[in-house]
This record gives C-alpha cells, structure tokens and sequence, in this order.
C-alpha cells in the first residue's frame, strides 16, 4: 500500500491492476484503458509487447524484466527500464539496436531479485515519476530520453549519477547473434514502427 497511490485500503486482497483502471479513469474519464491481470510469462509476453508502442519495466524480478527484455529487442520497441530498493533506485531507456539492452547491464542478476524487499513509498514515487518522464519524451519526442546512460540514485545522501553504458557485441539478447537476428535473416522481421 505505500508505494501503491492508485490504491486504496478497501481494495486490499484484490487485484491491484484493476483498482489502478479505476483509480486512472476517475481522475482522467477520456483516457481508455485496457488493464491486464497476468504476470508477465514465456507465453503472454510477445502478444503484450506486439500491442504496446513501448514498454515500462517494472516488474518486482527478473524473470519478468528479462522476458519484457527479449521481446521489446525483438519487436523493436522501446522500453524504460527502472528498479528500486531500498533507498536506492536506477533508471535508464533502452532502444533496441541503439542502446544497451537490460542484458547487457546486467548479465548477472543482482541480489535484489526476490519479493518482500525494503520499500519507502516516496522513493519507488521519485522513481516512478522519473520513468513516466522518460516513456512522455519517447511517446512526444519532446527533450532528450536517458539513452545509453544509467541513472543510479541514493535517496539516502540525494545523489543522483549518470554512468555512460554500452551494448555487448556478444550480448545473447541483443548482440551479433541473438536468435531473432537469424529469423530477420530468413525475412521473418519483427515490426518496427518505434525506432526513435
Ligand atoms: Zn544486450
């Protein structure tokens, strides 16, 4: 609940992707909405990400984050990447083919990859604020998104850095020979209707 602000106390034991439909709508009424009840799987992921124009990674492990990964790099479409815990937070933009992908940052998995992690609900805020920022410069084209940089924030001392990034040549998700790169050989090429 204190990092959930679309929530509300009686919605508790129900789907939090339901209640944030309601929560948007009441304070938008023209905006459509089409809410999802699913984690991200093996089996869902590429029909989600065909639909979307981008995608905002926020999934509590990286299971999750590595699947939204494989597909935006192999549907081409952009997606923002952010992550939190603790007082701690990063963000980035990942386009493929131009920037790094999630793999390529983070070939190993970081110990925060489990439930249940330490949460103040103004830092995942902060962040959330940061990437909704990030997914308005790609949907507008208005300012520069934080491509090939990651943003690493310490809530605890205000510190904010931006560490330059880089893709792997070899990278198995993105690199030279990613299994997709084959099937675009074989003419089987992915959309690509969002390559700012
Ligand atoms: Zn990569």
């Amino acid at each position: 609940m204190n990092r959930q602000i679309l929530m509300t106390d009686d919605w508790v034991g129900k789907p939090r992707v339901l209640k944030a439909k309601e929560t948007l709508q009441a304070i938008n009424p023209d905006v459509e909405i089409e809410a999802v009840h699913e984690y991200v799987t093996p089996e869902n992921v590429d029909s989600l990400v065909q639909s979307a124009d981008m995608a905002i990674d926020c999934a509590h492990n990286f299971t999750e984050r590595d699947l939204l990964n494989s597909s935006c790099v192999q549907w081409r479409k952009p997606m923002v990447e952010a992550a939190m815990d603790g007082m701690e937070a990063y963000l980035t933009t990942i386009i493929p083919g131009v920037t790094p992908c999630l793999s390529c940052l983070f070939p190993e998995k970081p110990d925060w990859d489990r439930r249940g992690f330490s949460v103040l609900g103004a830092v995942s805020g902060t962040l959330a604020c940061l990437a909704a920022l990030e997914a308005i410069k790609l949907i507008t084209g208005f300012n520069q998104p934080l491509l090939s940089q990651l943003l690493t924030i310490d809530l605890s001392r205000l510190e904010f850095a931006k560490r330059r990034s880089y893709r792997d040549r070899s990278c198995p998700v993105c690199g030279n020979n990613a299994p997709w790169r084959y099937l675009q050989s074989q003419s089987m090429e992915p959309t690509t209707n969002c390559n700012k």
